[in-house]
């Protein structure tokens, strides 16, 4: 069975597609939260990502500040602008949706948090020291992360922790996972490690192995839906650079 993991949608129904035509056949999914802030599609990615089959998916602190669950001050000016301008667009039906989200799940071997097993919504996994520390935080092999947009992985070898950073990732070979791991498929919908196509991933269970994907979108046919929509300039620019 072929499972496609994706995270951080962020309203961006173009580089969803994307990703879905790219994806081959998949008969599962694990989706890693913030489906919502900064692009100009939330219920119509919502009313995508509902319909695929076998979906799992947990929830992520854009789609926590939406239900009004977390401060938002936190969140810089523009974040907040698009969650403003969401407040008046996302359906009822969407948002009931989103609030049966749960913040942690397991799925088999795998475990789903947006941020991070310690604190779900809101950490940033973005060194080795934090990776440590979160290591101990689950029980399964396999931990799938989201959030920071930025593809990775961790493996703890023993007592050394082994990371593969974003400039490091190979695109479309198979890999294994021999050690317990923190996994980061990367962003759908707001990359940022300088790539602007839409990163995921594949795990195939026959083989008991992974593959890191980037797909191409359009991406000014989003800008210019962002700038229609009156959101923030700022979120369309990053998009064509990817950061
Ligand atoms: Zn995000």
């Amino acid at each position: 069975m072929r499972t496609l993991i994706i995270s951080d949608v962020h309203a961006n129904l173009t580089a969803l597609d994307a990703v879905l035509a790219d994806a081959g056949e998949f008969s599962r999914v694990l989706c890693l939260g913030d489906l919502v802030g900064y692009g100009p599609d939330p219920n119509q990615c919502f009313e995508r990502v509902r319909t695929l089959p076998g979906l799992q998916c947990v929830k992520g602190n854009h789609d926590a500040a939406i239900l009004g669950e977390i401060e938002t001050l936190a969140f810089n000016n523009e974040a907040r602008a698009s969650l403003a301008w969401l407040e008046t667009e996302l359906s009822l039906a969407n948002r009931n949706w989103l609030s049966g989200l749960d913040e942690l799940k397991v799925i088999g071997h795998i475990t789903l948090a947006h941020g991070s097993p310690r604190n779900p919504v809101w950490e940033y996994i973005l060194d080795v020291s934090t990776a440590r520390k979160n290591m101990r935080q689950f029980e399964t092999p396999i931990c799938l992360v989201g959030h920071t947009h930025l593809p990775c992985i961790y493996q703890m070898e023993g007592e050394h922790l082994l990371s593969t950073r974003h400039q490091q990732m190979v695109q479309d070979e198979p890999f294994r996972l021999e050690y317990k791991s923190i996994v980061n498929p990367g962003s759908v919908g707001q990359p940022r490690d300088h790539d602007p196509r839409s990163a995921y991933m594949i795990y195939d269970d026959e083989d008991d192995s992974w593959t890191y994907h980037r797909v191409a979108y359009d991406v000014s046919q989003v800008q210019e839906r962002i700038l229609a929509a009156g959101l923030p300039k700022r979120h369309a620019y990053r998009l064509e650079e990817g950061w």
